[in-house]
């Protein structure tokens, strides 16, 4: 009994020897890769025992929103829409720039979203709905550059700004123009699209007597809230653009929201003209925003890759605009 007792204490003890040198072994490798999980969120980073590879990252350049995001919060959502999914990957976490599961940021994300899943290199906000003073952090971290055209200034970030050059000597080489539309055509600052908001959002006031007594809310400086009173009172039916026939979101949008704050939106003069239009997508400006006929978006995409991103096309009067799909 003693014996057997004994003969079975050092089968175990042998048991564990060879148990804890199989693990010290078979211990994860950290050469060369320590520390890059936390410093390089754009990478992916495969483990299997005993050794651990990098890919190459999924987009080449991750945005400034990033660097400080823990690594959970750089995936979207079990569930999310290949929209959200797709701006995730292009290093644009929705829930901290545009939440979609709250209605103010969604109906923002909905009218104005395209921009998010546009080409991973081009510089956005860090917030969907920007405060002036997040505005001007922005505004530091992006180049913008300038061109005279027919004596109108306009500024992109420089890939845009290189493609309508392009999209305008394609349109020569086949006798057409493309001409921004008037001064304000590309980059405005915040002051401009309070002043453009607070323009038309007037004119739907006054077309529907001080909208329902909620006039102080609308013209509030509190924008989300301003907002939100424009989805309630739309939603009734009281619609507040252009002379009461659109959604007021359709024709100006709320300050700091516009896609003209970015350097990648352009309206130009010629938007009428289908060949136009034509020109415009081969060299990455779509249309985005539903019933905006002037206004065209650079996302950097070719079109057979906007289903694929999670925009939808949607035709309206003979023209297809390209909308997120929430
Ligand atoms: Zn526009």
């Amino acid at each position: 009994m003693n014996y057997n007792r004994g003969l079975a204490l050092l089968i175990l003890l042998a048991l564990a020897s060879i148990g804890a040198l199989s693990l010290y072994l078979l211990r994860p490798s950290k050469l060369n890769h320590s520390g890059a999980q936390e410093n390089r969120p754009g990478l992916i980073i495969e483990s299997s025992p005993g050794a651990a590879t990098v890919a190459l990252p999924t987009s080449p350049a991750p945005s400034p929103t990033q660097n400080s995001l823990p690594q959970d919060q750089l995936q979207a959502p079990a569930g999310s829409s290949l929209f959200v999914r797709t701006a995730y990957s292009r290093g644009r976490p929705l829930h901290q720039i545009c939440d979609p599961a709250e209605p103010v940021s969604a109906a923002i994300l909905a009218q104005y979203g395209a921009l998010y899943v546009s080409e991973p290199q081009l510089v956005l906000p860090s917030n969907c709905i920007p405060t002036r003073q997040e505005l001007s952090e922005f505004s530091r971290r992006v180049v913008f550059e300038n061109r005279t055209i027919d004596g109108i200034q306009v500024s992109f970030q420089k890939p845009a700004l290189d493609a309508f050059m392009g999209a305008r000597e394609a349109a020569s080489a086949r006798g057409l123009s493309i001409r921004p539309n008037g001064t304000n055509a590309t980059l405005r600052d915040y002051e401009t699209t309070v002043e453009i908001w607070q323009r038309n959002l007037q004119a739907g006031i006054n077309v529907h007597g001080a909208a329902a007594g909620r006039q102080t809310e609308l013209l509030s400086p509190d924008i989300r809230l301003s907002i939100a009173v424009v989805l309630d009172l739309e939603k009734s039916g009281l619609l507040l653009g252009s002379g009461g026939g659109k959604s007021i979101l359709q024709v100006a949008a709320p300050p700091g929201t516009s896609q003209h704050i970015s350097g990648l939106a352009v309206d130009i003069v010629e938007h009428e003209d289908a060949q136009v239009r034509q020109i415009m997508a081969d060299n990455g400006f779509y249309q985005t925003i539903a019933n905006d006929f002037t206004h065209f978006t650079y996302l950097g995409l070719k079109s057979d890759q906007l289903s694929a991103v999670g925009l939808a096309p949607r035709e309206i009067e003979g023209r297809t605009f390209y909308v997120p799909v929430l």
